[in-house]
C-alpha cells in the first residue's frame, strides 16, 4: 500500500492561456488525487529562475525561466495515496511526442517546452516546491 503523499503540480502558460485548467484539475479528481489548495498567479523571470535551479546548467535553462514567466500559472498541492508516482504518470513523458496515450502531456502538450505541466519528481522535492509556492 502506498502512503498518503503530497505533491506540486503547475499547470503551465500554454495550458491555461488555452483554458485546459478545468479539464486537467478532471484528470487528477477522476484519480482520487485531493486538490489541497491552487491558486493562478504570475510569476516573474526571478522567481521562475529561483524554481528551477536545479536545472541551471541545462542549455534550455534561460528559455525554461522565460517561459514559465511569460504568462498566468495555476499551482496546485495534490494529495492521495502514492500520489507522486501517480502524477508523474498521468502527466507522461516531458516530450508530449513521447507521452503514453491519454497522459496530460499527450492530450494537451504543444511541444517538449510548452508541455502544459509541471510536477514533483520525488517527495522530497514535492515539500521544497510546496514550500515555495505556498
Ligand atoms: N525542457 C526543455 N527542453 C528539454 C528538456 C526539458 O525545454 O530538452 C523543459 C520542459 O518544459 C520540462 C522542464 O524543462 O518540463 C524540466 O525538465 P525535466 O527534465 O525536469 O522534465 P519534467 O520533470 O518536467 O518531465
Ligand atoms: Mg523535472
Amino acid at each position: 500500500m502506498s502512503n498518503i503523499e503530497q505533491t506540486l503540480s503547475i499547470i503551465k502558460p500554454d495550458a491555461v492561456e488555452r483554458n485546459l485548467v478545468e479539464e486537467i484539475k478532471n484528470i487528477f479528481l477522476k484519480n482520487n488525487i485531493t486538490i489541497i489548495e491552487s491558486k493562478k498567479i504570475h510569476i516573474s523571470k526571478e522567481e521562475a529562475s529561483e524554481f528551477y535551479k536545479v536545472h541551471q546548467s541545462k542549455p534550455f535553462y534561460d528559455d525554461l525561466c522565460n517561459y514559465l514567466a511569460s504568462g498566468p500559472i495555476f499551482v496546485m498541492i495534490l494529495e492521495g495515496k502514492g500520489v507522486v508516482t501517480l502524477n508523474r504518470r498521468l502527466m507522461g513523458a516531458t516530450d508530449p511526442k513521447k507521452a503514453e496515450k491519454d497522459t496530460i502531456r499527450k492530450l494537451y502538450g504543444i511541444s517538449i517546452d510548452k508541455n502544459s505541466i509541471h510536477g514533483s519528481d520525488s517527495v522530497e522535492n514535492a515539500n521544497k516546491e510546496i514550500n515555495f509556492f505556498f
